[in-house]
């Protein structure tokens, strides 16, 4: 990268899905210190219309989207992108990243972003061998989630690791690399027990986050 007059130069892009039911500080402060490490030029939240692996959400697809764009609404480089609801029925990953990849074109990084408790289950989802030829996989620290891998995904690492970071900002896809972020233990689940006991939320997510939860009275 580039520094010029305190502009640096960006370059592709970062896209972290999720159910974010809802999104919250540990999601947030993942997307902003992987900007500001890779120099993506955007990263897009990407919720889920239905998590293919867990319990269905107890709001709706359109509130945890109202609830994602009421938290990056103050952050130039991070955005939402919809199409996952727009599309329904159960949301795979792998369509999700192809459609990027066809929109952006051959050349451009495109990386995923995940969390380590994420990339242990990844053998589970759907076509998940087929993911690196769409985008780099960025895993990332989460408190309590150790990489013990399982022998199918050791061997991914194996043949997919990069020799350095900086190849997930040059080559277009194809690559896994694992990052150190700042420990934030602090989960979805949890603030949907807390919302239920009627204990507070605050400092876990962002300010009108916690307002609309609180308005609409979502996880009681
Ligand atoms: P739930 O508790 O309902 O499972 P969650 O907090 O895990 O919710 P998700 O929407 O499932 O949130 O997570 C979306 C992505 O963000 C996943 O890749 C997950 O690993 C990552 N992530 C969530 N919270 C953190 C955190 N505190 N630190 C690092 N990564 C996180
Ligand atoms: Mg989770």
């Amino acid at each position: 990268t580039t520094k010029i007059d305190n502009v640096v130069k960006r370059s592709g892009t970062a896209v972290m899905g999720g159910t974010f039911d809802p999104v919250h500080n540990g999601h947030l402060r993942t997307a902003v210190e992987v900007l500001d490490r890779y120099k993506y030029s955007s990263l897009t939240l990407v919720p889920c219309f239905q998590p293919v692996h867990k319990n269905q959400p107890r709001v709706t697809p359109s509130q945890r989207l109202a609830m994602v764009k009421l938290a990056i609404s103050s952050h130039s480089l991070l955005s939402v992108d919809s199409r996952e609801i727009d599309r329904e029925g159960p949301s795979y990953t792998v369509d999700t990243l192809r459609d990027i990849r066809a929109e952006i074109g051959p050349n451009e990084p495109l990386v995923m972003v995940l969390g380590m408790d994420s990339f242990l289950s990844l053998p589970t989802w759907h076509r998940w061998q087929e993911l690196t030829q769409y985008a780099h996989l960025l895993v990332v620290s989460r408190p309590g989630w150790e990489p013990d891998f399982i022998s199918e995904l050791s061997s991914f690492c194996e043949n997919y690791r990069a020799s350095s970071p900086h190849e997930l900002q040059c080559a277009p896809s194809g690559l896994v690399w694992f990052e150190t972020l700042t420990p934030l233990g602090i989960s979805s689940s949890m603030i949907r027990v807390l919302a239920r006991k009627c204990e507070s939320i605050a400092y876990l997510l962002p300010e009108p986050v916690q307002k609309y939860i609180e308005q609409h009275q979502l996880y009681r």
